[in-house]
């Protein structure tokens, strides 16, 4: 389940530019050919580092269930 975002600046729901680290692990399949396929991505985790709206560049705040009333 993702987060939604809200910019009390001028209100958009929509467009963000999010900064993520996420750490994982992979299984990295080799062809005979050297051709890579990253298969079973397991995500071990992750950190929303900065969300930003993408009108307006204000920092937005995690819309929660409490504030989406
Ligand atoms: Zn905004």
């Amino acid at each position: 389940m993702s987060s939604r975002y809200r910019c009390d600046a001028c209100g958009n729901l929509t467009r963000f530019n999010v900064t993520v680290t996420r750490r994982t692990a992979e299984f990295h399949h080799f062809s005979v050919g050297g051709d890579l396929e990253v298969e079973d991505q397991e995500l071990l985790s992750e950190k929303i580092e900065t969300v930003q709206c993408r009108w307006c560049g204000a920092e937005a705040a995690e819309l929660t269930a409490e504030s989406a009333l």
